[in-house]
C-alpha cells in the first residue's frame, strides 16, 4: 500500500515577460515603474564602470550585477527601513537604496575596511556584503532571531546565488527559520552558474526553491528578470510578520567574477538568450510602447548616471590609503601579540 502523506507545489510569478508583455495585471503605475527603470539604469552604469576600474588595475576582484538589476532593485524597493539587508554580493542597487554609497562600494572591493563602515544612519544595521559562500544566511538568520525574541515587527532579508544552495549553511538556515518560524526572507538569485559549474550539475533538484520545502518553509519561483515580479513577491513575503521567506530565480549575464573568463566555458547561444531576456531592455520596450519613455529620456537619464558614478569613481580613486593595521584592528576584541 502506498499513500502519498503529504504533497508539494512550486508556484511561478511574473508579470512582464521576456517579449515586454504584461501577463498579470500591473500593481504599479508608469510613474512607479520609470522610477525602477531609472534605479536599475544606474545600477547598469555603475556596474560596467566598476568593471572597468578592475579591468584598469584600479579595483580589486569585482562581482558584476550585470543582468541581475532586476533583483536587487526589488528587493531595495520591497524592504522597509527598519528591516536589515544581508548580501552576498553583486546586490548595489539594493545596497545603494539602503543609503550606502558607491565610494563605500567600491572601497570594499578595493580590499578596504571602509566599504564596511556604512556612513548613512539608514544602512548602519545592514550587514557587509559577504564573499564566504553562503555564510551570510546564518548571519541574517541571527538577525531574525534577534526580532524574534525581541519581538519587534522587523524581518531579515538575505541573499545568495545558486551555488550557495549546495552549502551547509544554507540548509541549517532553512531548517532554523522553519523551525522556529523565524521573519526571514531569504532570496536565491540563480544566474545557472555557481562560477564555472552549470546548475545542472549543480543539484539533481528539479527546482532549487523546493529545497525550502525540507525547513517547513514557503517557498516559490518568480522571473528574476521581470523587476515586478520581484519586488511585489518580495514585499508580500516580507509583509508576512517575515514569518516566511520566498527565493527567487534569476539569469546572470555577467562572469562570475572579474577574475574569471565564462566565455571559456558557456555557450554563445546560451548568452545571446540570456541577452534577450534581460530586465532593464525588457522594462524599457514596456515604457516605450506605452509612450511613458523616450530614447531622449534615456540618453538624458544615462548622462545623469555617468555624471553620478563618474563623481563617485573620483572620490574613490582620491581616498587616502587605508592604514595598514585596519587589515587587523576589527577582527578581534583585543589585539594578539606574539612575543
Ligand atoms: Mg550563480
Amino acid at each position: 500500500m502506498v499513500i502519498a502523506v503529504a504533497e508539494f507545489k512550486i508556484s511561478y510569478y511574473q508579470y512582464l515577460d521576456a517579449e515586454s508583455n504584461i501577463v498579470t495585471p500591473l500593481p504599479f503605475n508608469h510613474t512607479q515603474l520609470i522610477k525602477r527603470y531609472k534605479t536599475m539604469v544606474l545600477t547598469r552604469v555603475f556596474d560596467l564602470k566598476a568593471i572597468a576600474l578592475q579591468r584598469t588595475g584600479q579595483l580589486g576582484t569585482y562581482p558584476s550585477s550585470l543582468g541581475q538589476e532586476a533583483v536587487s532593485t526589488g528587493i531595495g524597493y520591497a524592504l522597509k527601513p527598519e528591516d536589515v539587508f544581508s548580501t552576498f554580493y553583486r546586490d548595489y542597487a539594493a545596497q545603494m537604496m539602503r543609503g550606502v554609497t558607491m565610494e563605500e562600494i567600491l572601497l570594499y572591493w578595493s580590499g578596504s575596511e571602509r566599504g564596511n563602515d556604512y556612513q548613512n544612519p539608514s544602512a548602519k544595521e545592514d550587514l557587509p556584503a559577504c564573499v564566504p559562500i553562503g555564510s551570510q544566511y546564518l548571519h541574517a538568520a541571527g538577525v531574525a532571531t534577534a526580532f524574534k525574541l525581541r519581538k519587534q515587527p522587523r524581518a531579515a532579508l538575505v541573499t545568495c546565488g545558486d551555488g550557495a544552495t549546495s552549502q551547509g549553511d544554507f540548509y541549517e538556515t532553512l531548517n532554523v527559520a522553519g523551525a522556529w518560524q523565524l521573519p526571514l526572507v531569504m532570496v536565491v538569485e540563480n544566474n545557472q552558474w555557481a562560477i564555472s559549474v552549470p546548475r545542472a550539475h549543480q543539484s539533481h533538484a528539479q527546482t532549487l526553491a523546493q529545497k525550502g520545502i525540507a525547513g517547513g518553509v514557503d517557498c516559490e519561483q518568480v522571473d528574476g528578470n521581470d523587476i515586478i515580479a520581484v519586488e511585489s513577491r518580495i514585499a508580500l513575503a516580507l509583509k508576512k510578520a517575515r514569518e516566511n521567506k520566498g527565493p527567487t530565480l534569476t539569469y546572470r549575464l555577467s562572469d562570475h567574477t572579474t577574475a574569471d573568463d565564462a566565455s571559456r566555458y558557456r555557450d554563445k547561444k546560451e548568452m545571446e538568450r540570456a541577452w534577450k531576456e534581460e530586465p532593464i531592455s525588457r522594462l524599457k520596450n514596456y515604457l516605450i510602447s506605452q509612450n511613458s519613455w523616450s530614447e531622449e529620456e534615456e540618453k538624458s537619464w544615462l548622462n545623469h548616471c555617468s555624471e553620478k558614478v563618474e563623481a563617485s569613481v573620483k572620490t574613490y580613486l582620491n581616498s587616502t590609503p587605508e592604514p595598514m593595521e585596519n587589515m587587523f584592528k576589527f577582527h578581534y576584541d583585543k589585539p594578539y601579540h606574539v612575543s
